[in-house]
């Protein structure tokens, strides 16, 4: 896959001659036929990355040979691969198998969960924690799925209100419960390394649905656990 004006691009491929064929940026290239297609496609945009990376430091006035620059687009290459690997990843398949019914209709708070994300406008990263309550009407999911959920949306490139909302509309979607609150904590790279360097101001968005959304007791229960939480990494 690649990605294009924030969208995911199909990768073109064809087949000709009885070989499989890739076009991309350096043209038509020749797809070795015993290779895994797929895996041939990744290749070819982990090598655009690469490419695009040596255009940046060269046009930053680098010298692209010296030593240490020498490996950095293959590093950017493989390390962007890892950082938004969430675009990969099939909610379904996700949680598969980790939904429990339950008799149970209390408050469920999932809270302090480290995230690390970039955002989409400076694709600098931006991090903190993730807090997530929901009141079930059936199903629960295990516990472990929630910072899998947000893991998904943070590896992607992000603004944080909508990785706070995807995250809020997922859990809302899977479990159907009766109320969904996120709320997100955010430290921004670009705004801390850039322009006049005061305060790091941090962000703080929320999502709230359902029960959270029309009645303040419950919304401020929640509030409640938040602020019992007392070791915040900022
Ligand atoms: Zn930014």
């Amino acid at each position: 896959m690649s990605y294009l004006n924030g969208t995911k691009q199909e990768v073109k491929t064809a087949s000709l001659n009885g070989k499989n064929w890739v076009l991309n940026e350096q043209g038509m290239q020749l797809v070795e036929e015993d290779r895994d297609y797929e895996a041939n496609a990744r290749e070819s945009e982990k090598k655009n990355i690469e490419d695009a990376v040596r255009s940046i430091l060269s046009n930053v006035g680098e010298d692209i040979e010296r030593e240490g620059l020498q490996r950095t687009p293959h590093r950017v290459a493989k390390m962007y691969d890892e950082l938004l690997a969430g675009y990969e990843v099939d909610p379904v398949k996700l949680v598969n198998g980790a939904l429990f019914d339950v008799d149970y209709d209390e408050m469920i708070v999932v809270k302090d969960i480290e995230y690390f994300s970039m955002c989409e406008h400076h694709m600098l990263p931006f991090y903190g924690r993730t807090h997530v309550a929901y009141i079930p009407s059936e199903k629960i999911i295990g516990l472990s799925k929630i910072p899998r959920i947000v893991e998904m949306f943070a590896r992607r490139l992000q603004v944080q209100e909508r990785l706070t909302r995807q995250i809020a509309d997922l859990v809302e979607e899977i479990l159907e419960p009766l109320g969904v609150a996120v709320v997100i904590e955010g430290a921004h790279m670009c705004s801390m390394m850039r322009g006049v360097k005061k305060e790091h101001p941090r962000m703080v968005t929320s999502a709230m649905l359902g029960s959270f959304k029309e009645n303040a007791m419950t919304r401020n229960e929640f509030m409640q656990h938040l602020r019992q939480t007392n070791n915040s990494p900022f």
